[in-house]
Parts: C-alpha cells; sequence; structure tokens
C-alpha cells in the first residue's frame, strides 16, 4: 500500500520535538489513560475533582512545571504545552487544574514574590501539597477586572481585605489564595491563607461545563493579613495580566488536547458505523467534516508548537498568546461540535467523550480572556486602536 499520512498525526509534527519532549508527552499521555480515562465520566456526571491527584501531578513534576528552581521541573515551554495538551485530552478539568496551580498561582510568587515567599509557598506547591487558586474575576468585574471593588487597606503594619471574588477555580478546596485587590499604590497581589478568618469559599453548583473542576466564590470579609502577605514585586493590573498570559499558553496546547480526542472519536466512529449498508466515513459529507477537523487540528497543533518556540526563545508577547487562544479555543469547539454529528444521537451520551469536551471548551471559550476581548487585542495589535474601552 502506497505510503500515507498518519490519521492523528497527519503533519508528521511528532519529529519536530525532540527526545525529552516527547518523552514527558508519553508519560502524561500514559497517566491520563491510567488515572483519568476510567473515572472521568463519574467525576463529570457527580461534578468532582478527585484532590487525591494533586500529590501524583506534583511527583510527575507537572505542577509549575516550566518555572525553575524550588522543586521545579524546569522544562521547557514546549514540554508544558505538550502536558497541557495530553491532560486536557482526557478533560479540561484536569489541565484547568493544572494551569491554575503552576501559571495563575505558583507563577506570580515565583515572578514577584520575595525570598521567603518562594521558599515557604513553591516546593510545597510543586508537590501538590498546598493547592492555590487565583482570585482576580468579580461578580461584576470579569473582561474588565481593573475595576474590581475588592480592597486591601493598610490598618497599622497590616493589611485588611474586603470583597468578593467569583468564578474562581479551586476555590473551595485551596490551601492559598492569589487575591488581586485594589489598593492606595493601585492593584496588588496578595497570599491569604485559606484558613485566615473571615475568609470563606462556597461552590457554584449545576454548571453544565468543566464538571470535574471546583468553581467557587470567595468572599473576603475584613481578611487581616501580616505586611509580608503582599506580593512585592508588581503594582498594577499588569500583575494578574502577565499571569493570565501564561495560563493561556497552556490553554493554546490544552485545546487542541480536547480537540483530538473528538477527532479520533469521530473517526473510529465513522469507520465502523454502518448506514445504508456501509459506513458512513464512505459517503463525502462525513469525510468533508473529517478532512476539515483534521485540518483544524493540525493546524492549531502547529500553531501551538510555533507559540511554544516563540516562547522558549523569549520572543512571545501576549498578542501571539491571544492569537493562539482565540484559534485554537474555536477551532477545538468546532472540531467538537462536527464530531457530535457524526457520532448522531450517541452523540449526546456521556458513553463517548465528545460532548463532555464540547460542554467543556464552552468554558474555556469565556475563561482567561473571551474570543471577543482576544479578537479585539489583536485588532489593537494590528491598528493601534483600543476598540474595548
Ligand atoms: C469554569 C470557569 C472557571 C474560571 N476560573 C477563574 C479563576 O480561577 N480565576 C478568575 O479570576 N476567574 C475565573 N473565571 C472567570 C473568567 O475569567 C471570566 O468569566 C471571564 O473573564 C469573562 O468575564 P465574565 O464572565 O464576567 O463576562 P463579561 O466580561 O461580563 O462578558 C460577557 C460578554 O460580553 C463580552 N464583552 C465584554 N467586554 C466587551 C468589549 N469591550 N467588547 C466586546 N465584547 C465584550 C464578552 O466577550 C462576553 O461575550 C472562570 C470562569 C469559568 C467559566
Amino acid at each position: 500500500m502506497a505510503e500515507s499520512p498518519h490519521p492523528l498525526d497527519f503533519l508528521a509534527l511528532d519529529h519536530l520535538l525532540s527526545q525529552e519532549e516527547r518523552a514527558i508527552r508519553d508519560t502524561v499521555s500514559d497517566w491520563v489513560r491510567e488515572r483519568v480515562l476510567p473515572e472521568i465520566e463519574t467525576w463529570f456526571e457527580a461534578g468532582e475533582f478527585p484532590l487525591e491527584v494533586a500529590k501524583e501531578l506534583g511527583a510527575m513534576g507537572l505542577l509549575g512545571m516550566h518555572l525553575s528552581g524550588y522543586e521545579t521541573a524546569g522544562s521547557n515551554a514546549v514540554a508544558y504545552g505538550l502536558a497541557c495538551l495530553e491532560l486536557e485530552a482526557g478533560d479540561s478539568g484536569f489541565r484547568s487544574f493544572v494551569s491554575v496551580q503552576g501559571s495563575l498561582c505558583m507563577f506570580p510568587i515565583w515572578k514577584y514574590g520575595s525570598q521567603e515567599q518562594k521558599e515557604s509557598w513553591l516546593p510545597r506547591m510543586a508537590r501538590g501539597e498546598v493547592i492555590g487558586c487565583f482570585g482576580l474575576t468579580e461578580p461584576d468585574a470579569g473582561s474588565d477586572p481593573g475595576r474590581m471593588r475588592t480592597s486591601a487597606r493598610r490598618d497599622g503594619e497590616d493589611w485588611v481585605l474586603s470583597g468578593t471574588k467569583m468564578w474562581i477555580t479551586n476555590g473551595s478546596v485551596a490551601d492559598l489564595a492569589i487575591v488581586w485587590a485594589r489598593t492606595d499604590e493601585g492593584i496588588r497581589g496578595f497570599l491569604v491563607p485559606t484558613d485566615t478568618p473571615g475568609f470563606s469559599a462556597s461552590d457554584v453548583h449545576r454548571k453544565l461545563s468543566l464538571r470535574a473542576s471546583v468553581t467557587s466564590e470567595l468572599v473576603l470579609d475584613d481578611v487581616r493579613l501580616p505586611a509580608d502577605a503582599a506580593l512585592p514585586g508588581v503594582t498594577g493590573i499588569k500583575g494578574p495580566l502577565s499571569c493570565l498570559s501564561e495560563a493561556r499558553f497552556g490553554i493554546v496546547w490544552g485545546a487542541m488536547g480536547a480537540a483530538r480526542t473528538c477527532f479520533r472519536t469521530a473517526l473510529e466512529y465513522a469507520t465502523t458505523r454502518e448506514q445504508w449498508g456501509r459506513p458512513i466515513g464512505g459517503f463525502q459529507l462525513t469525510q468533508r467534516k473529517l478532512a476539515e477537523m483534521a485540518l483544524g487540528l493540525n493546524t492549531g497543533t502547529l500553531l501551538a508548537l510555533h507559540l511554544g518556540r516563540m516562547k522558549d526563545e523569549g520572543r512571545l508577547l501576549p498578542q501571539h498568546v491571544s492569537m493562539g487562544k482565540l484559534n485554537n479555543v474555536r477551532e477545538a469547539l468546532e472540531i467538537a461540535r462536527e464530531a457530535r454529528t457524526i457520532l448522531g444521537a450517541s452523540g449526546i451520551t456521556l458513553e463517548y467523550p465528545v460532548i463532555r469536551h464540547m460542554n467543556n471548551l464552552e468554558s474555556v471559550l469565556t475563561y482567561e480572556g473571551t474570543t471577543e476581548i482576544h479578537t479585539l487585542v489583536i485588532g489593537e495589535a494590528l491598528t493601534g486602536l483600543r476598540a474595548y474601552e
């Protein structure tokens, strides 16, 4: 038979990875197959995240893996991206967990924290012994977080924090909350141990997306913190935005993991399900769907890899990440929806992973900057004119 591209790696992107990058990817992929896939429908249906995996993720070096020192793995950005892809091929909840812990909670401490803060928190977070959450969004401040109301005022040497944060991943299971609050000098980040009096968290229920992930509301009712609870290295909205850019990079890759699972499921189904006496994959309309899905999957993965190499070379800008997030989450959703149509009625149940991924991707489309905001970020980069405020 004539040589043909591999359906799951059509452009042979595997050859663009180093041996070490492939080894990390395979380790995560094996773990997802053994630990996530057998149980994920149960967790999704129950609306639970199995917190006991935190230490396993830590033992694999996945928590803060692209940072350096403090017991982190010190991997390159591409390896981190590949890990995100494989985790999200299992479920977006697992990639979200790793993104929040590593990029949204460990990264600000690593980048903006004092030596004491780094030594006190990062090793335990890398091991998965301390779980973090990132409190930026508020009920009335989502896409425009600069208008947050949560405040931190000085009382002697102490800080006193008041306000409400909304839609916070891992909020009720976290040991440490990174809370962004308005101060007299501008927005600052605070390290808030969640057992501090005045801190409380309650979960958002009845979600139909990202069910295998904890989402919470945080209430800070005069939470008193010592002077050294503030991150000393950054003031202003650029602090949290830089963390989001780190986490979005993981989404650029992760979305392709969810897309790959949907594509693979649809391809297998199309070649085995028969109607009119032959596989539905033999009909031109189905082939068109599969070809479009393969196109989106391969170009999106190539884009992720390109951005990863740029990040490793220190050339990646937030606007590049916006382009990656915008394209890859949109493509992944398109692929998931097409896959669902190929599965027919079977596509609406949890027997197949497609509708679970499709629903998860609706959250991924919204968090870490919506499609509209990333479109306007690209528009601003092209024209020099800011259209979103
Ligand atoms: C499952 C989940 C987990 C999350 N985890 C976290 C977390 O851990 N920490 C955290 O801080 N936040 C988290 N978020 C919050 C998330 O980042 C916000 O939902 C997101 O920033 C959008 O804010 P919003 O939902 O308030 O929507 P809004 O900002 O109210 O936007 C509503 C709509 O208006 C559009 N819009 C807004 N402004 C403009 C404009 N200028 N031009 C055009 N259109 C515009 C938006 O694109 C969107 O379509 C999470 C959200 C979800 C769903």
